[in-house]
């Protein structure tokens, strides 16, 4: 093995997880001296996504949030809410201007390098040998975003609900959208009685994503996303004619799949790959950040990146939501009216972010409170054990 190939890490994966945890790295004076590499076939030159989450005031991605809004709406048959957003601000960010950040900065340095190959195997007998399709590697250790192949042998073990989804950035000629405040979900086009709902971020007042997301086992075909989101522009926007500008079609696994059990002294998984999308909300943006910093704090203690990287407790709520959405997926609406409805913006959010004490989470659970959760929590525990 040339000396050329070897790294101090390796990350397999130029997407969120991988750019955030390099750029962490960047930041960091520690590791200035590090030999750094980030393999993955894909330039990133492609806007695929658009990531949105929520945080308190300032945030380290505010000169590339594309929009902001500090009010949410909820809506279903049975009640309406407007929620100002207080001390939070939900923020969206096109992923091509994250790639582009990212990209800059670390070719800002001379110690980080980009390598475009598809890495097929990691060997780790006597030491740690990455194998692409063009080339191969060496490194002291390796943080890899591909999804362990135990998941598809073994998912069936587990919950799985997918959430899927369609959406269109659609424009129109005149003003039609209130660009302040966005619908976090709008029940009252769900789909037979399922766990659908319509999502929409104005951009502008001329600009919007509409999008029809379903938290359900299966999925569906392309034209139940499109039936549903031509009614709601008709019926609800009012609008007859508008342009459809970029197009997102998305699934993402809401599971408790333990993929962290797949991380090693060695590889530690990180992104979708080790469990960092949250079970019972699919997002991962915000989450990232801290296990980011997590990591970087472990490998300054001289502790394993992947030390106590997991909140249990957290993942334990998560499956109990899960395997309601599961079993009985009619019940979405009334859980998302409840836990709506019911907590403060601060408390709600802070759980989703897992930084709720024991006696906040005991408060969420009692506006959820019901014979189904009941039941949940036994059969969850039981799996647990
Ligand atoms: C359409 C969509 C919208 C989403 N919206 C949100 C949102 O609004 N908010 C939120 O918090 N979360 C959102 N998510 C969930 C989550 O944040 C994203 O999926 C996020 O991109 C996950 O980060 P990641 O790094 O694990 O995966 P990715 O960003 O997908 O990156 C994985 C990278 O690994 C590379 N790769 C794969 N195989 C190999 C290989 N063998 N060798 C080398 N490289 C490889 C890929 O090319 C890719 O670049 C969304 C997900 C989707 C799919």
């Amino acid at each position: 093995m040339q000396k050329e190939n070897h790294f101090d890490y390796i990350i397999i994966g130029n997407g969120l997880a991988g750019l955030q945890l390099a750029l962490g790295f960047l930041k960091d004076p520690f590791f200035g001296s590090k030999k750094i590499a980030l393999i993955d076939p894909s330039t990133k030159t492609i806007n695929d996504k658009t990531w949105s989450f929520w945080e308190q005031g300032q945030g380290q991605w505010d000169s590339i949030v594309y929009k902001s809004w500090n009010k949410a709406l909820f809506k279903s048959r049975d009640i309406e809410l407007s929620i100002p957003l207080e001390d939070y601000t939900y923020k969206s960010i096109r992923s091509i201007d994250f790639y582009e950040f990212a990209k800059a900065e670390l070719k800002t340095a001379s110690n980080f390098q980009f390598i475009l190959d598809e890495v097929q195997e990691i060997k780790t007998t006597s030491n740690l040998e990455i194998i692409g399709s063009k080339n191969s590697y060496t490194s002291n250790h390796v943080f890899d975003s591909r999804i362990p192949e135990a998941y598809f042998s073994k998912s069936s073990n587990y919950s799985l609900v997918h959430q899927h989804f369609k959406g269109w950035v659609i424009k129109t000629e005149q003003p039609n959208f209130h660009s302040k405040e966005f619908t976090m979900m709008d029940y009252r086009f769900n789909y037979k009685n399922s766990t659908s709902f319509i999502y929409v971020l104005p951009f502008s007042e001329t600009e919007a994503l509409v999008e029809f997301t379903f938290f359900t086992p299966n999925t569906v075909e392309e034209e139940i996303y499109d039936a549903a989101l031509n009614d709601y522009i008709k019926k609800e926007l009012k609008l007859e004619t508008y342009k459809i500008l970029e197009t997102e079609i998305g699934n993402i696994s809401m599971t408790d799949f333990p993929f962290w059990d797949e991380s090693t002294n060695k590889v530690t998984k990180i992104g979708t790959g080790g469990g960092w999308v949250k079970g019972s909300t699919g997002y991962s943006f915000k989450h990232t950040e801290k296990y980011v910093q997590k990591i970087i704090s472990n490998i300054k203690q001289g502790k394993s990146p992947s030390f106590n990287l997991i909140n249990k407790k957290f993942k334990f709520y998560d499956a109990i939501f899960l395997d309601v959405l599961k079993r009985q997926n009619e019940k979405g609406i009334w859980i998302f009216e409840q836990f709506y409805s019911k907590n403060s913006v601060d408390t709600m959010f802070r759980f989703l972010d897992e930084e709720t004490s024991f006696a906040e989470d005991i408060q969420i659970m009692k506006s959820l409170f019901s014979m189904t959760f009941i039941k949940a929590f036994f059969r969850v525990l039981f799996r647990f054990q």
